[in-house]
């Protein structure tokens, strides 16, 4: 029987949390996911079954909940905890700020806690770059870059995040903590399998461009063209999951390098900013598709250009983004077109039974 270390991942039927869980596995971990699906779906999990070729522990249940998780510690040994599950939707944010404060931090508080009644001090908590001050020079962004006041109950519930893990800290002096700031994760695993499913209609920019291709959607508004850069769209650093998703594996192995009483704050990102347009001309560029798209009024809360300085995850984690924008976008791409259709799996199997491409 093999010894595979196991890793709590919440969320881990989520955009971000499917990709990690496949790359933890593919690293020797053993994931067991907790996630009540009511951002996700089967799909995801059938897709992340196929890529991997096994069966993948999974609880559907809601991590509000705070007797059920317990059960999930009590069978158990996890190593670690990845903390992904998380609402996730600025602005719904805005409109239902009850909502994104309960459930992002009753869930934070709940793993916390048994993750130190039950001896696991290794602990990778999601966290954003929405939460840096852009600087008035438009540098890139480092972990030192000034925080700002945030600008949505999603944000708010990002920093209290950091904010708790940090008190927890002080009097659990053996608990090791990574926060991972991210920046625009896009795209999708190179299989087609897995990718990112929005509930309704999409806040982010790359489904809502990948949806509108597809006719799902009439059309993309670029929000602003009037900002203060070469073409008046705004700028952000796009990476692609799959890369965010190796960085989570790089963060375990590192955490278990590290001493008790370790806190590092990590950025996730390319280090490249890159404008509406000029993502938009990519997509029509690499898929030969023509996007339905048209300028409309700058939305509230948008920053107008940031981007990672990626250094300290290449200095300490030894990681470094290496997929492509072209390959992020058609992953994208792939997966809008095949999401979940049964097809997709029996083209992946019979290429890889033949060793060519997909
Ligand atoms: N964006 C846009 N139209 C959309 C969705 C997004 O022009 O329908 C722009 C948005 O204003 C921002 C960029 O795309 O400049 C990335 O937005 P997203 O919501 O994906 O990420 P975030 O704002 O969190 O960085």
């Amino acid at each position: 029987m093999e010894n595979r270390k196991e890793i709590l991942v919440t969320g881990g039927a989520g955009f971000i949390g499917s990709h990690t869980v496949v790359e933890l596995i593919q690293n020797g971990f053993d994931p067991v996911i907790i996630d009540d699906f009511r951002n996700s779906e089967e799909v995801i999990l059938e897709g992340i079954e196929r890529i991997v070729k096994r069966k993948i522990k999974v609880y559907r249940i809601d991590l509000t909940d705070y007797n059920k998780v317990r059960e999930v510690f009590k069978v158990h040994q996890f190593c670690a905890v990845i903390h992904f599950a998380a609402y996730k939707a600025v602005g719904e944010s805005v409109d239902r700020p009850i909502k994104y404060y309960r459930n992002n931090l009753n869930t934070l508080l709940n793993v916390a806690e048994l993750a130190i009644e039950f001896n696991v001090f290794e602990f990778i908590f999601s966290s954003s770059c929405t939460l840096y001050e852009v600087p008035l020079d438009c540098a890139a962004v480092s972990e030192k870059t000034p925080l700002c006041e945030p600008t949505s109950p999603y944000a708010s519930t990002k920093k209290m995040g950091e904010r708790i893990l940090n008190d927890i800290a002080k009097t659990n002096p053996r608990l090791k903590i990574l926060f991972l700031r991210y920046f625009n994760p896009i795209g999708a695993h190179f299989s087609g399998f897995i990718g990112e499913l929005p509930q309704g209609r999409p806040n982010n920019l790359l489904p809502y461009i990948t949806q509108t291709a597809m006719g799902k959607l009439q059309e993309l508004t670029v929000f602003g063209n009037d900002y203060d850069t070469a073409d008046g769209t705004c700028i952000r650093d796009y990476i692609h999951v799959s890369d965010i998703a190796e960085a989570h594996v790089a963060g375990v192995q590192w955490l278990m390098e590290q001493l008790p009483n370790t806190k590092e704050v990590i950025n996730l990102g390319t280090g490249q900013g890159k404008s509406v347009s000029e993502i938009i001309s990519l997509f029509e560029s690499i898929t030969g598709e023509k996007l339905n798209w048209k300028f409309g009024p700058r939305r509230a809360g948008d920053k107008e250009q940031i981007f990672a300085n990626a250094q300290k995850a290449k200095k300490l984690l030894r990681w470094t983004s290496r997929r492509s924008i072209e390959e992020a976008i058609s992953s994208a791409w792939k997966w809008e077109m095949k999401k979940g259709s049964p097809s997709v799996f029996i083209c992946y199997e019979k290429a890889q039974q033949k060793g060519t491409c997909f």
